[in-house]
């Protein structure tokens, strides 16, 4: 499924088999999941992508080649690819544990083509082993909605009580992982959105309200994974002195302005980009000891167009995972 520009849908088309180049592997995709950031590029929010590109970076699947140097992984090995493609290894960033900074990144289905396709090729330094106890379709979304919504609590430090501002994929694994902490979520949804209250309360939210309405408590810290600038603020109300915002997203509308007294007593507002590969080692050690259950609405891979639609309108449970063929969904 072939991106040309903004505005237009995804083309349907038959590209040839990439072939693997130094250091990367030539993978059969099973299942990619489809994020928000994809309808970011595909609605031209994201200005600098490959053109024309394949999108998908959130991908399941089997390696089928590989280039003679690769060590790590062997034919049929199951592996994931994330968002973060390539890193130089030699910035200020890399070189400080950073590589989600790094100044020449290469990012996957963005700046390289993803999983939007039935193969795609891979830097095998920067894939993952897929744990055993998770079908291709289920973990797909960890790659994505689980490694950034990782790092996005991790950012938000220890406090108990967490607000999540946005429902979707991120959210529903994220809820599970702060539940094992051990933590208390308060989820904010779009106003009269009673589907996603319910499935909040049914993964365990202690409260759910509109995100025009502050919770009953001060929390000690919020995410957003909305792409909405206005739920800065409103997040910034909910938080205790001394309480972080997180903003989970890789692009938001803007945020308005906003009174200095609602920063002031030491909150603080951050962002998360990326990630590392080390976020991704310590989360997909961590999700199946949650362990993480991740819901799913799958696609044919040439229905990416109405996944997206449905992603956009805010009509998916959990994620929406684009299936092929090959793809193992127990
Ligand atoms: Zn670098
Ligand atoms: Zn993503």
């Amino acid at each position: 499924m072939v991106f040309d520009k903004p505005d237009q849908p995804l083309r349907t088309a038959d590209v040839p088999v990439p072939k693997p180049g130094t250091g990367q592997l030539l993978i059969r995709v099973r299942a990619c999941a489809v994020c928000r950031t994809d309808l970011h590029v595909v609605d031209g929010e994201l200005t600098q992508p490959k053109l024309p590109l394949i999108p998908g970076h959130e991908i399941v699947g089997t390696v089928q080649g590989k280039d003679g140097n690769v060590q790590r992984f062997e034919i049929g090995d199951r592996v994931g690819i994330p968002w973060l493609g390539w890193s130089c290894g030699e910035c200020v960033y890399c070189q400080s544990g950073q590589e989600n900074l790094c100044d020449r990144a290469r990012f996957t289905g963005y700046t390289l083509d993803g999983g939007y396709a039935e193969y795609t090729v891979a830097d095998q330094r920067f894939c993952f082993s897929i744990p055993d106890s998770y079908s291709d379709t289920e973990a797909a979304p960890l790659l994505c909605a689980g490694l950034i919504g990782y790092r996005s609590l991790v950012k938000a430090g220890q406090g108990k009580r967490l607000g999540l501002y946005g429902f979707g994929a991120a959210a529903h694994i994220i809820v599970q992982v702060a539940r094992y902490q051990q933590r208390e979520i308060y989820a904010f949804t779009r106003p009269g959105d009673k589907e996603a209250e319910e499935f909040a309360l049914a993964l365990g939210a202690v409260w759910t309200g509109a995100s025009n309405e502050l919770p009953p408590v001060k929390l000690d810290a919020a995410i957003i994974f909305a792409p909405a600038g206005e739920l800065v603020p409103q997040a910034l109300r909910a938080v205790r002195k001394g309480g972080i915002v997180v903003c989970g997203g890789i692009h938001m509308s803007d945020i308005p302005s906003f009174p200095y007294s609602i920063l002031w007593e030491e909150r603080s507002i951050c962002s998360v980009a990326n990630l590392t590969r080390r976020d991704g080692e310590e989360f997909l050690a961590l999700a199946p000891k949650v362990p993480v259950r991740t819901e799913v609405e799958t696609f044919p891979l040439e229905e990416a167009n109405e996944a997206l639609a449905r992603l956009r309108s805010g009509r998916i449970r959990g994620a929406a995972v684009l299936v092929t063929s090959s793809a193992d969904s127990r």
